[in-house]
């Protein structure tokens, strides 16, 4: 951040727009820069007035258009940082102060040529049409190892704790990395409260909070195990293969970071506990993205969410990152220049050009289930490392997942005739299977019986598989992945009476 804010400053760029919550890391980030360059700094605030950091000088200016006014009265080489001044730039609701927006305008060629520079720090960016090319705009990037190491170390001090080094230091970073300062600081706070120490699960904990509070992402923290997931055995050793793909032995053998995988299948056939799952064996955070929930309703809005998505993914990294049924987020890209003037085009092109350039270890898994709304750019060679084809289960995958759910519930599978009830729910999805053994709890529960084979035997009769309903969207879907796909397991396919032939 220091060098981008010299470089605007040192090339006279009048007016940069800052989007942060962390306004004292840019205010001594600016002084920093302001001082190494010889420059004077003023801060304004609404609240404060305008204050001159290097003579501590006070002027008493809450009126935004009087501040602005007084700026060539000012030194030269002079940068003025605003706080919250996007509350003064309008929003969706009412356009910018007309005066506002023709005093910035007239401005601009004086602060070029007297070097002075305005500093907009905000929490939001409102960019109005008519200061659209005036204003560069920088997301500041959220805090490194170091800043984080700093702060854990001025927590360490002021809480009288032995210092913490080495490991221990390296996990409590890692549960720090994807949070502000001020974030990490408030979450070791708390910890200490809570344990007299500092617990990188309670920092954890408290990251899982302050991203979910952002809406475009959720993390996992036990997002299960490789072992909950019954067949796709192939997709399941391609996984495991990958696990250590992120280590320093994997980069010193040469191996290229993983990039990520597409899972495109039927509904309720194990997609997202796949995705669950790996990040569970990798032992790597899981971020789930919302795809559809990146599109906002201001102009710019869904670009900056994507933004704010990798740059918390790449501060968490190495991480997985899932983006659940992409098709819904992206389906509109390539009709979008007429249905949402371009937003959903851009966005792909954006999330695209970084899953090409990534360089952080951010393993991205994508799933769909409707290829026909997946944008022909996403499946193009290279995006992924693999797409792979998720069917109903054989019927060895059927008794597997069986197995899995009745033992998940307390049974012991063996007590259950598992060849006759695999047979049963032919075409049955895992879900399906996994709801039939509920019901079955059910119907054993209100006879006051123990749950036996007969109760999920009745459950299943019952149970009209999605696969019987939909077999024309199926049959395409499994004719599309003939020679698009990796099949996730090596027995797939016999449901519904059609062999899927593996690709070599
Ligand atoms: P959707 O596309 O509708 O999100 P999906 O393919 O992602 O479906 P999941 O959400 O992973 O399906 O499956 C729903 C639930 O069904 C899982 O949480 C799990 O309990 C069960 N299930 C599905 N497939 C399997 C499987 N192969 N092994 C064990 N459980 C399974």
């Amino acid at each position: 951040m220091k060098e981008k804010l010299t470089n605007y400053i040192r090339a006279a760029y009048p007016v940069v727009y800052i989007t942060t919550f962390e306004e004292p890391r840019i205010e001594s980030d600016l002084k920093a820069v302001c001082d190494n360059l010889g420059y004077g700094l003023r801060c304004w605030s609404i609240t404060e007035g305008l204050l001159d950091v290097t003579t501590g000088a006070a002027q008493d200016l809450q009126d935004p258009i009087d501040v602005l006014a007084s700026i060539p009265e000012m030194p030269e080489k002079t940068v003025v940082l605003l706080r919250d001044f996007h509350a003064f730039l309008g929003d969706e609701t009412q356009p910018i102060n007309p005066l506002i927006a023709r005093t910035i305008r007239d401005l601009v060629r004086t602060l070029k040529t007297r070097q002075q520079c305005l500093v907009i720090c905000a929490p939001l960016l409102r960019l109005p049409d008519e200061l659209e090319r005036e204003i560069v705009v920088i997301e500041h990037e959220l805090p490194g190892r170091s800043d984080l190491g700093a702060v854990i170390d001025g927590i360490v001090e002021s809480a009288g704790l032995p210092m913490i080094v080495g490991d221990e230091k390296e996990r409590l970073l890692d549960s720090c990395m994807g949070l502000t300062t001020s974030e990490a600081e408030n979450a070791l706070a708390l910890s200490f409260v809570e344990v007299a120490g500092l617990s990188p699960a309670i920092v954890a904990r408290q990251k899982a909070e302050a991203v979910r509070k952002g809406q475009l992402l959720e993390i996992y923290e036990n997002p299960g195990s490789l072992d909950d997931v019954g067949g796709l055995d192939a997709l399941k050793a391609w996984l495991l293969q990958r696990q250590d793909a992120f280590g320093s032995r994997a980069k010193e053998f040469g191996l290229p970071s993983p990039k990520g995988l597409l899972m495109v299948g039927l509904p309720g056939c194990g997609k997202s506990l796949c995705a669950k799952a790996t990040a569970a064996a990798w032992e790597r955070p899981l971020l789930r993205l919302d795809c559809g929930r990146l599109f906002g309703g201001l102009v710019g809005e869904s670009e900056r969410n994507l933004r704010r998505v990798i740059q918390v993914a790449e501060a968490v990294a190495p991480c997985v990152l899932w983006i659940d049924e992409i098709e819904k987020g992206l389906s509109g890209s390539s009709s979008s220049s007429s249905t949402d003037g371009g937003t959903s085009a851009r966005v792909l092109g954006s999330m695209l050009s970084w899953m090409e350039e990534k360089t952080a270890a951010v393993f991205v898994i994508a799933t769909a289930n409707d290829v026909s709304a997946l944008p022909p750019e996403l499946l193009r060679k290279g995006r992924f490392d693999e797409t792979f084809f998720v069917d109903l289960p054989s019927e060895e995958e059927r008794q597997k997942i069986l197995e899995i759910h009745i033992n998940k519930r307390g049974r012991d599978p063996k007590l259950f005739d598992l060849v006759s009830l695999a047979k049963a729910c032919d075409q049955f999805s895992g879900a399906e299977i996994e709801s039939a053994i509920v019901a079955g709890m059910f119907a054993a529960f209100e006879s006051g019986q123990e749950l036996e084979t007969s109760h999920v035997g009745e459950a299943i009769k019952e149970t009209v598989p999605l696969a019987q309903t939909a077999r024309e969207k199926i049959s395409s879907l499994r004719d599309w992945a003939k020679t698009r796909a990796r099949p996730a397991a090596t027995l797939v396919g016999k449901s519904l009476g059609r062999k899927l032939e593996p690709l070599s």
